[in-house]
């Protein structure tokens, strides 16, 4: 095991339990019946495994430059993208305003792993590793 990789795992461990006390955002009523029946990457329609569900490390770990509605800059890595529901789902995912960076991140077996605490080790050394 890498030391940036032992370097990632104790920073998504200190991200994990940041997250324990977050109050998620609650997202307008209006978007409630779009969600999608998936995690928060919620590109399950053409993956070789499945997301799962109320993981989102997608949609936290990385950074994200584009624009995402309610977050005109982007987001920093690290951040839990704003149209995260309360339960881990993407309240824009049908919407044309979701980035196309979100739709083009497919689960794959590395990246995921077991368990959320994996994937968001496994995205926070890959945001390191791309940083400019
Ligand atoms: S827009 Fe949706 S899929 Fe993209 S990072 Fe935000 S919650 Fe995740
Ligand atoms: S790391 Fe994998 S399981 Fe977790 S949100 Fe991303 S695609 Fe889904």
């Amino acid at each position: 095991m890498s030391a940036a990789f032992v370097v990632a795992v104790v920073a998504a461990t200190t991200l994990e339990a940041s997250l324990q006390s977050i109050a998620w955002p609650q997202q307008p009523a209006a978007r409630q019946d779009r969600l999608p029946a998936t995690g928060g990457c919620g590109s399950i329609a053409a993956m070789p495994i499945s997301c799962r569900p109320a993981c989102a490390a997608c949609c936290i770990a990385p950074s994200i430059t584009s624009p995402i509605p309610g977050m005109p800059d982007g987001k920093p890595a690290g951040v839990p993208c704003i149209q995260l529901t309360d339960d881990l789902r993407c309240a824009i995912f049908t919407d044309p305003a979701r980035p196309a960076v979100c739709g083009g991140l497919q689960a794959e077996a590395a990246m995921c792993g077991p368990d959320r605490l994996h994937a968001l080790a496994w995205l926070t050394e890959l945001e390191h590793a791309t940083a400019p």
